[in-house]
C-alpha cells in the first residue's frame, strides 16, 4: 500500500514542500530511500525501524519498503523527515489509519521512538500558514517556537506512539497554545547606558548612529570600554515590531539557536564573533547553508572587536551586506541569500600594541607597523562607516562617578523620534534611514542654508575632504538635526558631524 505524506524543507530561510511517498508491498525484503537523500536521511534507514519497534509497533521486515522524497533535485538535509517517513510506513503497513489531509509532519526520531529537537521549525510553520495548511505536527520541544505563528494548529508530539494514538483517534493531542506573554527580559545581556560612566562623546556618537542606522568605528586602547559601549547600543535602538521579530526568529530557527526559554527573538540581536571564527561561521554557508553571524545580527548590532585582525576576505564579504542588507552564499547546490541588515560597530586599537597616543603608557610599535595596521581595512569598508570615534581610557575618578548617566530608555525616545522623522521624509525613496541614502538622495533632502553652506565649504577646503566624505558628513548632519527635531540642518549640526570623520582624512 502507498501512503502520501507532506513535509517541508528549509531552503535559504524559506520553506519548500517535500512530498513523501512510503510504499510497503510484498517482495524482496528491503528498505530503500530515494530522492537525493544525504547521509543523515540515509541514517534514518537505520533509525526508523528501531524507533518503530521500540514504540510497540511491528516493523515489516519481510516486506519491500520504498520511500521516495520529491522533488528529487532538492538536496534534503538532516533527520527532519524521520517522523513523516515512520508515519508513512505505519499507515502503509496497516497499523495506523489516518486522514493526512491538510497536515504537515516534521521531526527527528530517537531510537526509542521519542522526538528530538529539530532545527528550522519556525520557517516551516510560517510556510504552512502561507500555504493554508491546517495543522503541523512538530516535536513537542519545538512547539513553542512553531506556535508563535498564528493561524495554523501546532500539534506537539513527544513520541511516535503518541502520534499513532492521535491519528487513530484513540487519544487526541490538543494544539499547543502559547499562554504566557512572551517577555521582554528574555535577553539579559542588554546593558543600560545609565551604568556607563563618562565616555559622553562615544555615547553621543552611538546615539547618532542608532538614530540614523549609521555604522560606527570605535578606536581606543584596551580597557577603554569599547565592548561595553557597543553592547549598550542595542538598548537605545527602537524596539522591534512583531514582523521584524518573526523575521529574525526565522534566522535563529534555521541556525538552531532557539530554545524553549527563547522561542521568539524579541530584542534586537547583538553578535560579537571573534576574529578567529571561520569564514562560514561569520558569513554563512556550509554543505547545507546555514546563516552566519552577520545574519544572526540582522536588525541588530554586529560588533567586530579588533576589526583589523579579521581576515581580509571576511571584511570583503561585508561589502554586500553593508550595501544591500543581504549576503549571498554560493554552494554546489546553488546560491542562497540570507538577510544581513545590521549596524556595524567596528572597534580597534589605535595601533598593534594599543597605546599610541596614550598619555600614560608608551607605544612599542614602529611607524611601519602602525601604517600597515591602519591600511588593513580597505577603503570601500571605511566608506560604509559614517561615524569614527575615539574612545580614550578614562581616569579612575571619572569611572567611579556616583551620579547615574541618562538611561537608555530616555535616549531611545529621541532615537525613535528621529527615526519617524526620517521614515516620513524618505518614504518616497523606498528607504527608512539616513544611512541608506544614496548621493542623489542626499542632494535632494540635505539642503543647507547659506551660513551652513559656507561652513561646510570651508571645511571641505581646509580639511581636503573628498566627495564621499562630504556626503557622509551631510548624512550624519541630517541625523543630528533629526535628533533635535529640526527640519533644517544648521551649523552646529554640521560642526558635530565633522568631529566624526575618520582621522586618516
Ligand atoms: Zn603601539
Amino acid at each position: 500500500m502507498l501512503t502520501k505524506i507532506l513535509s517541508c524543507a528549509v531552503v535559504g530561510i524559506d520553506g519548500e514542500a517535500i512530498n513523501i511517498e512510503a510504499d510497503v508491498s510484498k517482495g524482496h525484503p528491503v528498505f530503500i530511500v530515494v530522492g537525493l537523500a544525504d547521509k543523515a536521511v540515509d541514517e534514518s534507514r537505520q533509525r526508523i525501524p528501531t524507533a518503530i519497534r521500540n514504540s510497540g509497533f511491528e516493523y515489516p521486515y519481510s516486506k519491500k519498503i520504498i520511500v521516495n522524497l520529491a522533488p528529487a533535485d532538492l538536496k534534503k538535509e538532516g533527520a527532519a523527515f524521520d517522523l513523516p517517513i515512520a508515519v508513512g510506513i505505519l499507515i502503509s503497513s496497516g497499523q495506523v489509519q489516518a486522514n493526512l489531509d491538510n497536515s504537515i509532519f516534521i521531526g527527528e526520531l530517537a531510537l526509542d521512538g521519542t522526538l528530538r529537537p529539530t532545527r528550522g521549525i519556525l520557517p516551516v510553520a510560517i510556510w504552512a500558514r502561507e500555504k493554508e495548511y491546517k495543522r503541523i505536527f512538530v516535536p513537542a520541544i519545538n512547539a513553542k517556537e512553531a506556535a508563535i505563528v498564528t493561524g495554523v494548529d501546532v500539534i506537539p508530539i513527544d513520541s511516535l506512539q503518541e502520534i499513532a494514538l492521535h491519528l487513530n483517534n484513540q487519544k487526541i493531542i490538543k494544539p499547543f497554545k502559547i499562554t504566557e506573554e512572551l517577555k521582554d527580559e528574555q535577553i539579559i545581556d542588554e546593558v543600560d547606558m545609565a551604568y556607563i560612566s563618562g565616555q559622553e562623546h562615544a555615547k553621543r556618537a552611538l546615539e547618532v548612529a542608532a538614530a540614523g542606522a549609521h555604522n560606527v568605528s570605535l578606536s581606543g586602547p584596551p580597557g577603554s570600554g569599547k565592548t561595553l559601549l557597543s553592547r549598550s547600543m542595542v538598548s537605545i535602538l527602537p524596539k522591534m515590531a512583531l514582523e521584524e521579530q518573526l523575521e529574525v526568529t526565522k534566522i535563529y530557527s534555521i541556525a538552531g539557536c532557539l530554545s524553549q526559554n527563547m522561542p521568539l527573538v524579541i530584542n534586537r540581536p547583538f553578535r560579537s564573533p571573534h576574529h578567529t571564527s571561520s569564514g562560514v561561521a561569520l558569513v554563512g554557508g556550509g554543505t547545507f547553508p546555514k546563516p552566519g553571524e552577520i545574519s544572526l545580527a540582522h536588525r541588530g548590532v554586529l560588533f567586530l572587536d579588533e576589526f583589523a585582525e579579521f581576515p581580509r576576505y571576511v571584511l570583503e564579504n561585508l561589502r554586500q551586506p553593508l550595501e544591500d542588507g543581504v549576503v549571498t552564499v554560493s554552494r554546489a547546490q546553488g546560491t542562497f541569500t540570507f538577510p544581513a541588515r545590521f549596524i556595524l560597530v567596528a572597534s580597534q586599537n589605535p595601533c598593534p600594541c594599543g597605546y599610541v597616543g596614550d598619555p600614560d603608557r608608551e607605544c612599542v610599535c614602529t611607524q611601519v607597523q602602525i601604517m600597515k595596521y591602519k591600511n588593513k581595512i580597505s577603503g570601500p569598508i571605511i566608506d560604509r562607516i559614517d561615524l569614527h570615534v575615539e574612545v580614550p581610557r578614562l581616569a579612575f575618578e571619572k569611572l567611579n562617578q556616583k551620579e547615574k548617566a541618562e538611561s537608555s530608555a530616555s535616549i531611545r525616545d529621541r532615537v525613535n523620534q528621529a527615526r519617524s522623522k526620517q521614515s516620513a521624509r524618505l518614504k518616497e525613496y523606498g528607504i527608512f534611514t539616513n544611512n541608506e541614502m544614496t548621493a542623489q538622495i542626499v542632494k535632494d533632502v540635505c539642503r543647507l542654508n547659506s551660513e551652513t553652506q559656507q561652513l561646510i565649504k570651508q571645511a571641505v577646503n581646509s580639511l581636503h575632504l573628498s566627495a564621499r566624505s562630504f556626503h557622509r558628513i551631510l548624512k550624519v548632519s541630517r541625523t543630528i538635526a533629526d535628533l533635535e527635531d529640526s527640519d533644517e540642518i544648521t551649523s552646529p549640526h554640521v560642526a558635530e558631524a565633522l568631529q566624526y570623520r575618520p582621522k586618516t582624512e
